[in-house]
């Protein structure tokens, strides 16, 4: 067994690798920069994880998604692995502790939220830290030709220039062709270097199902399908809507959307980790990072914005390799509400001027101040304060975060912490001078471990249990003790926040770009055809498709898709109508015949040509012009 074998066995206790982990990993320990693209579940934190593990040092991982980020950390911690997290939900004092813990304890992965990585903190901390890696999870924010560009990615570039020996590994499940080229620009890789698996998803068939009644459809569905599966809607009004349509005819369902409580919403979707609700409609704010593997069925009731969204979200079907279904629901009127849903993605400049003066005041900031400040955001109460409608605030603001002048994070979702601000020496003195207190501090040190040198998780209802009281109570104490600097105390916290990347503009200076913002459209539109063109198609393979769309050279037809079920009801194997259909182009290209011309040229037996030409016919790939001449137009 190699090393890599080994420590992924002793650490991970998995035997094997699962494909490509190998090539990458050895990739990166060659010293190359390496881009890795491998979907959803294929196992991408193991890629930079082990190669860390193999070698002296840090590594740094940035990667958006906070939620995600704890939950890293957190199993690496169980694991006895050292890591840290710095985000910019946590207090300055947190994070100086984190970076200095980084910088002189053996810590194996700092894990970045990409805004805090421009910061003049970080950036001096990590000169001093022996950083052997920069992992880049969803890499694809890197671009503008991505899905989900994110501004503060590209000071990853400046990180590279501190560390200029640092090998980078940038990880991604979804990119085009353009992206793939433009992520490793962006980071400056030294020289080109791409790892992929196929993207080929052989257990999972995918339809696309053109119906007027949605509703009813769905029912059918999910009557057919057994197991439990996602219903994704674009509307949150329509998750609890569709949900009760769905236990009304008695299918177990809940809801879920990113408006509920952080509490309503791990409670919904723990119960359908569990198998109790069958059925999660919900909109896209669900299941990043969900790893739950039987899942049957990912049914779109709209289509979703681009292909990159459709691949990701439909891919959470099927994980454990069984039999699964990919169904989007598609009708005309999905084409005409194309058209508001680009205007409400892209308001006009006037509004996005006014949201952000708006911003500035709700959060009294000078003008020319402002900027590095991380401000908790209640987008309602925001919109209610300045008569917005909030969804069009929500895409102002998302405009402002493009255009670089803010982040707008998701909700952040700080538990309560405490570090001891005093030496145990002096903690001992106050012990004995202040009586009341003792059986706490007791408690507090039996409980936690680590709270001198850095900060360290609590559960006051844990603490409250132990002491015999109330939360409340608890809560008293911890506050006292603060007040009287024995421990520094973070009470927990949930909210989104917003961090102001630039000083506030008055009216007259604040300008945004028309030439960027137009780009932006053009693309949003642009990817928005695109699923257009794969829900409207009725020739082409839809796993092919999809593999052709990211950048897969000559995709296979699955042969159980419903256009490839569609093939198959002809009594040919797809390897039949393949061959007829290559032999047919190859002739009508070089020559001017008629069908049944065609039919005596071809060598196959004739009924089997006459209903690929027939077919060919029907679905536009072949036409006839005058004379009946046939023309190749597939
Ligand atoms: P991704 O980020 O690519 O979606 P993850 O890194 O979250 O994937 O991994 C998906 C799941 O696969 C996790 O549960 C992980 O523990 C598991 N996994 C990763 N590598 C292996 C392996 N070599 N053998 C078995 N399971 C693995």
């Amino acid at each position: 067994m190699n090393t890599y074998s080994q420590i992924l066995n002793r650490y991970w206790g998995y035997s094997v690798f699962k494909p490509m982990q190998e090539e990458i990993i050895s990739s990166i320990a060659s010293g190359k920069d390496t881009l890795a693209l491998l979907p959803t579940g294929g196992g991408k934190s193991i890629t930079f994880q082990v190669p860390s593990m193999a070698t002296e040092g840090t590594c740094i991982v940035v990667t958006p998604l906070i939620a995600l980020m704890r939950d890293q950390v957190e199993s690496l911690l169980k694991r006895g692995i050292k890591a840290q997290a710095i985000f910019s939900g946590m207090s300055r004092s947190e994070i100086d502790i984190s970076l200095d813990n980084c910088v002189y304890g053996s810590y194996k992965f700092l894990y970045v939220s990409p805004e805090r990585l421009g910061t003049e903190i970080f950036r001096e901390r990590v000169k001093k830290m022996k950083i052997n890696l920069i992992a880049v999870d969803e890499a694809h924010c890197i671009s503008q030709w991505g899905y989900d560009f994110r501004p503060s990615y590209l000071k990853i570039a400046e990180l590279r220039e501190i560390l200029p020996d640092v090998p980078v590994l940038a990880l991604t499940a979804t990119a085009t062709a353009d992206v793939v080229d433009d992520i490793q620009e962006k980071l400056h890789f030294a020289s080109p270097n791409v790892i992929r698996t196929s993207f080929e998803r052989k257990n999972l068939h995918y339809m696309v199902d053109v119906t007027e009644d949605k509703h009813r459809r769905l029912l059918e569905i999910l009557q057919k399908i057994p197991g439990s599966g996602i219903v994704y809607t674009r509307n949150r009004r329509k998750t609890s809507e569709i949900a009760r349509f769905l236990t009304g005819n008695g299918i177990s369902a809940d809801y879920y959307h990113a408006g509920l409580g952080s509490e309503t919403r791990s409670l919904k979707q723990n119960e359908w980790m569990k198998g109790k609700t069958r059925v999660i409609v919900a909109t896209n704010a669900f299941g990043m990072g969900i790893d739950k593997a039987d899942v049957r069925f990912v049914v779109h009731f709209d289509i979703p914005d681009s292909l990159e969204s459709y691949f990701q979200e439909a891919g959470r079907a099927g994980r454990d390799s069984r039999l699964s279904f990919a169904i989007l629901l598609y009708n005309d009127a999905d084409k005409v509400n194309a058209g508001k849903r680009v205007s409400l993605r892209f308001p006009e400049i006037e509004m996005i001027s006014q949201v952000y003066q708006a911003l500035g005041s709700y959060f009294s900031i000078p003008f020319g101040g402002g900027k590095g400040s991380v401000l908790d955001f209640n987008i309602n109460d925001f919109s209610s304060r300045y008569s917005f409608n909030a969804t069009t605030a929500y895409y102002c603001l998302k405009t402002l975060e493009a255009e670089g002048c803010l982040e707008l994070t998701d909700e952040v979702n700080n538990p309560s912490k405490i570090h001891f601000a005093v030496g145990r020496d002096e903690l001992y003195r106050f012990q004995v001078a202040n009586a009341a207190f003792d059986g706490f501090i007791k408690l507090l040190l039996r409980s936690y471990s680590g709270v001198f040198s850095g900060f360290a998780v609590i559960d006051e209802e844990f603490l409250a249990k132990k002491t015999g009281t109330s939360r409340d109570v608890v809560y008293q104490y911890l506050v006292r003790l603060n007040k009287m600097q024995i421990i520094q105390y973070i009470p927990q916290r949930k909210s989104p926040l917003i961090i102001m990347n630039t000083e506030r503009l008055d009216r007259n200076s604040f300008y945004i770009s028309t030439a960027s913002l137009k780009s932006r459209k053009d693309q949003y539109v642009s990817k928005l055809g695109s699923v257009y063109s794969y829900a409207s198609s009725t020739t082409q393979c839809r796993s092919a498709f999809l593999l052709g769309y990211f950048g897969e050279k000559d995709p296979a037809r699955c042969g159980h898709c419903d256009i490839c079920r569609k093939k198959n009801e002809m009594g040919l194997s797809r390897y039949e109508f393949d061959l007829i259909s290559v032999n047919i182009k190859d002739i009508v290209r070089h020559a001017n015949v008629q069908p049944d011309e065609l039919v005596q040229l071809l060598d196959h037996p004739p009924e089997k040509s006459l209903k690929v030409i027939r077919w060919l016919l029907d679905n536009a790939m072949l036409t006839q012009g005058p004379g009946n001449i046939v023309k190749w137009e597939g």
